[in-house]
């Protein structure tokens, strides 16, 4: 009896103390409006983090479940796979430093992106006084297909409702017990991710060009986020390589993408002692082992999933960087005030393999997933990149990324502060996604010239959503070239010349006097889907943004809680850093909206920024007892802690 007393009395303690725990993030949540705020906050954070992650996630659970941003089984689910790494950061560093401001900067964009830590990459050699020119001898092109952010959905399930109120639709899932609304199709629908027949009507569509290998830019898995784990996503991930070797008659060079780990984006580094993501680079190493050979595949296993090939009968070196270790996103780069210029030595690869292709008078391509060009990737990573491009660009033809899901690209300068056609020397090709979610599925068709491994056109595929044969057989059609669409609006391109950096600065100064041309690459990049007016300062930034393959010299700025809290100042969803198509619904997306619910009670409206959900009022009071009660819901788990 005195033992269930003690019990009794132990749990009412534990309860008054969760209970202040949540109204103290709550408190704290409600005074970050500033960089110097947040760091408060990380403080307050920190002290829950040191009674371990139970407790950490299970509080931010209760925040999350009470402020109603998202779904309770979505926060249950994200929350307990990204507050132990959370946890595991702030318990690792101090709440003052420049990590904490990254921190900030990530998941709540409160801070600004810290100024680079300079830092001088390293290079074997000085570049050559006389570099080698390459030089097109007019022959042919041949083909290269590029697809990128597959997010094949294995439960995808056709007759679920495609209108849902989770990340994805288009399942059954066990808390939607009401009337389907809009049956998902056998093919595909705006709300959710790609079912199998669409990815493999794309496969044999890529299949039926006449294509000397493709490059997929990655993201395999699905955007589930607050469901997925190992299981899931390795047995994702052979499937979808198995369906490339199946399916495709020419090779395929992969990138791995954020959502291959499980949790989502948790890639830790070398220098962590926690997590594991190997399992990633396995399953990739054995399942691309057919198309890149086994050397390469030796390379993803002990690269952490970075590899270079030479694809027989060409003088080209790919080389498929492991960006994810540059993103904002994977949190397991905020755990340790140790400046880590190049986490798992990915920049370094890139120089070893760059400087082995210009020894042998190769050309080569880069591919990866994450651009480095985003309001997403990391400035210091950003800038050594750009200094690995900048010094090997004699060398390097192309650069191709996915992730973002829209048709874009990114120019690289030699000289950031005099942006021109002649300082234009880096292009970076943007693939569009195949999943439908938000856009028409897409690939593209690169026309290469044989001999500088230079684009000669670009030209994407899609398959049109209204079009009625859409759901029994998705026909795929070529939507545009970008020789055809954007040549004559620069006064014409020689058809000897390929689509170099020059010729896309040229066409962001088309854009800037020719509005309809601009506007036509606004609608491109959803492919017609969702399409907003970008004007004005979303025209502006959007052109800024074109202009910085280094992201420090994009125009996307943190927006520090001034979207939560100043209803005058509205501002472009497309233009903030924290919209992320490829994430879906992540731990940033939940952090904002938290802080945005939490100020709900000073009658703040902002529109077209987020979901509805997060449209609805609460006054703090009402939140901080709803989050009390979603407490105590779980309150074992807080005992199982102790
Ligand atoms: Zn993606």
């Amino acid at each position: 009896m005195l033992f269930l007393t003690r019990i009794a009395y132990f749990l009412t303690l534990v309860l008054i103390g969760y209970a202040s725990i949540v109204s103290d993030i709550l408190n704290a949540l409600e005074h970050a409006v500033d960089c110097g705020s947040c760091h408060t906050l990380l403080g307050v954070l920190q002290g829950v983090a040191l009674l371990g992650d139970s407790i950490f996630s299970s509080a931010l659970v209760s925040v999350c479940e009470a402020a109603g941003v998202e779904d309770d089984d979505v926060c249950q689910g994200l929350l307990t796979e990204q507050g132990p790494i959370i946890a595991h950061d702030l318990r690792s560093i101090s709440s003052t430093g420049q990590t904490a401001s990254k921190l900030c900067n990530a998941v709540l964009g409160l801070c600004q992106d810290p100024a680079v830590n300079a830092f001088t990459v390293p290079f074997p050699k000085a570049a050559p006084i006389n570099p080698k020119v390459f030089t097109s001898t007019g022959k042919p092109p041949f083909q290269v297909a590029h697809f990128s952010d597959a997010h094949i959905d294995r439960m995808y399930t056709t007759g679920a409702d495609s209108n849902c109120t989770k990340p994805i639709c288009c399942r059954n899932f066990a808390d939607q017990t009401g009337p389907v609304q809009i049956p998902a199709g056998p093919s595909g629908s705006l709300n959710c991710d790609t079912p199998t027949t669409l990815v493999q009507s794309m496969l044999r569509a890529v299949a039926a060009e006449n294509t000397q290998f493709s490059i997929f830019t990655g993201d395999v898995v699905e955007a589930a986020v607050w469901l997925v784990d190992q299981t899931e996503n390795t047995s994702d991930m052979q499937q979808f390589n198995t369906e490339m070797q199946t399916l495709l008659n020419s090779p395929v060079f992969p990138a791995i993408g954020n959502h291959e780990a499980a949790p989502v984006n948790a890639f830790p580094r070398n220098t962590t002692n926690q997590g594991q993501v190997q399992w990633v680079f396995d399953t990739q190493s054995q399942g691309w082992n057919p198309f890149i050979s086994t050397a390469a595949a030796s390379q993803v296993q002990h690269m952490s999933g970075s590899y270079s090939v030479n694809p027989v009968n060409t003088n080209l070196r790919i080389i498929s960087l492991n960006t994810i270790y540059w993103y904002k996103d994977n949190f397991y780069l905020f755990d340790s005030d140790k400046f880590q210029p190049d986490p798992n030595g990915i920049i370094a690869f890139a120089v070893q393999e760059l400087q082995a292709a210009e020894d042998a008078g190769q050309r080569a391509w880069i591919i990866a997933h994450m651009p480095p060009s985003g309001g997403d990737a990391l400035h210091d990573q950003s800038n050594y990149f750009d200094q690995v491009v900048q010094r090997y660009k004699n060398t390097i033809a192309g650069l191709f990324f996915g992730h973002t899901h829209k048709d874009e690209f990114a120019i690289g300068y030699s000289n950031y502060n005099n942006q021109t056609a002649d300082t234009a020397d880096a292009i970076a090709w943007i693939g569009p996604s195949l999943t439908p979610r938000q856009a028409n599925p897409t690939f593209r068709l690169y026309d290469v010239d044989p001999d500088t491994y230079e684009i000669m056109d670009s030209r994407t595929f899609m398959s049109d959503m209204s079009d009625p044969s859409f759901q029994s057989s998705p026909i795929w059609k070529q939507e545009y070239s970008a020789r055809d669409t954007y040549g004559p609006a620069i006064g014409g391109w020689p058809a000897t010349q390929s689509l170099n950096p020059t010729f896309w600065h040229k066409v962001t100064e088309a854009f800037v006097s020719n509005d309809e041309l601009f506007q036509t690459f606004n609608s491109l990049k959803t492919r017609g889907v969702g399409v907003s007016e970008c004007t004005g300062d979303c025209k502006t930034t959007t052109i800024c943004n074109l202009r910085a393959l280094r992201a420090e010299n994009n125009c996307i700025a943190a927006t520090p809680g001034i979207n939560f809290r100043r209803a005058e100042e509205k501002v472009d969803a497309s233009q903030r850093g924290h919209i992320d198509h490829c994430e879906g619904i992540g731990l940033r997306t939940i952090f904002e909206n938290i802080a945005l619910k939490t100020v709900a009670g000073h009658n703040l409206t902002v529109d077209g920024l987020l979901t509805n959900s997060f449209k609805r009022t609460m006054d703090p009071e009402s939140l901080i007892k709803r989050a009390h009660d979603a407490f105590s819901k779980r309150s074992y788990i807080v005992i199982n802690a102790y």
